[in-house]
């Protein structure tokens, strides 16, 4: 059997994952382990010699191994070997940085975080860039397995430049415009590690498509929204990531959804972001409040997780303003469907948790307002990486580029 000796390989001729339905199977391998190659058939609906062909490779380059069998069937047939995800055949570093405090973690090629350290940013960038280089090297240090580290994805906040890292309006991290991270970065560490940068929400997309459970298989055209301060997307396009000539696409918070709306801090007026972003929830909660005479909360401010607690409780004003909420969002989406067509819309954000309350909401939009081919061809979910899904996606950013072709970075 041929066998990759990463320890002695170039980087650049890793073997790579061929095209989607390796990655799939991959996938489905990760999330049903252990499987056999008749049970992946079935899942991914792809013909058993495909799924053959694919596991024997899978399996010669130490992606995945063979362990157990299952007992034969009453009719005789073949007895079934199981297959399971080897997670120590790669590992990463990612690195999420927050607005106000950052991550550096480490994982396996299963997404699992092995170990995690947090970091409080500071006023002062490179101050911020120091801490972080210094627990990567902590993190580097504690690793048993260095040599399989393939490199370090870092996950930057608003528009930026992916290949230098630059972040470029970083108004949100309080740093001012255009700040070198990649470079300042490299410079703290001085490693020969490879590094690669993302927008945040870019990278929950992508960990969307590496490590997210999808019941109806890989999909190949995903766009993710993420909504909170303000309403953050990624776009997944036959795979890859979208980014737009500038590196700004999918700013679909500021698709105005009426014109004589609020003022939008884009200049516009009534954007998605100015209806749905967690802000406009808790203004819409007061004020169902004053409108039917409850006093309002004085004192402890209430957040967009009160809210929502409140609405799974059945409180029937957290519901209304979750409700209304969901009105725009299903609203917001109608342009996303027919501009992008995809299989899947990701939704991430707090008012996500309250998802029995939001989704049928945006359902009964999209059933009443958009042509039903669109409409009955596109699954809503939300998010199944609960726990900061940039992170994963750093991860994935790793990942993706050592052990896939072109086709799938
Ligand atoms: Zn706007």
């Amino acid at each position: 059997m041929k066998k990759i000796d990463i320890h002695n390989t170039d980087r650049a001729t890793h073997q790579a994952l061929r095209d989607l339905n390796e990655l799939l199977v991959l996938n489905i391998v990760r999330e049903c382990q252990p499987i056999s190659r008749i049970d992946i058939a079935q899942r991914t609906r792809l013909e058993g010699s495909t799924v053959s062909k694919i596991v024997t490779r899978l399996l010669a380059d130490d992606f995945v191994y063979e362990e157990g069998v299952a007992a034969a069937s009453p009719n005789g047939g073949r007895k079934k070997r199981f297959l399971h995800l080897n997670p120590n055949k790669a590992f990463a570093i990612g690195v999420d940085l927050g607005q106000r405090q950052s991550t550096v973690a480490l994982s396996d090629l299963s997404g699992r975080i092995l170990r995690s350290i947090t970091v409080e940013n500071d006023a002062d960038p490179r101050q911020t860039i120091e801490a972080l280089a210094k627990n990567i090297k902590k993190i580097l240090q504690s690793s048993p397995s260095k040599e399989r580290i393939e490199g370090i994805g870092v996950s930057l906040i608003g528009l930026i430049d992916p290949l230098e890292g630059r972040v470029l309006a970083g108004e949100s991290l309080g740093w001012g415009d255009d700040v070198p991270v990649g470079a300042m970065l490299r410079e703290a560490l001085n490693l020969q590690l490879p590094m690669y940068f993302e927008n945040g929400s870019r990278l929950a997309a992508l960990a969307e498509l590496w490590f997210g459970t999808h019941s109806m298989g890989q999909p190949q055209n995903l766009v993710f929204l993420d909504i909170g301060q303000g309403v953050g997307a990624g776009i997944v396009i036959r795979g890859q990531m979208y980014h737009g000539s500038m590196h700004g696409a999918g700013e679909f918070g500021h698709i105005s959804l009426d014109p004589k709306g609020p003022a939008c801090s884009c200049g516009g007026h009534g954007c998605l972001e100015v209806f749905t972003a967690n802000q406009a929830t808790l203004e819409r909660y007061r004020k169902l409040g004053s409108a039917n005479g409850s006093a309002p909360t004085a004192g402890n401010e209430i957040v967009i997780t009160d809210i929502v607690a409140r609405g799974l409780q059945r409180d029937p004003q957290a519901v209304e303003a979750l409700r209304q909420t969901a009105t725009y969002l299903g609203r917001g989406l109608i342009p996303v469907l027919y501009s992008i067509n995809p299989e899947v819309i990701v939704l991430a954000g707090a008012i996500t948790e309250a998802w029995d309350i939001i989704y049928p909401e945006i359902h009964r939009v999209l059933a009443s307002e958009v042509t039903r081919f669109y409409s009955s061809h596109v699954s809503i979910i939300r998010s199944t990486l609960n726990d900061k899904p940039s992170l994963i996606g750093a991860f994935a950013l790793v990942l993706a580029r050592a052990f896939s072709g072109s086709g799938l970075g």
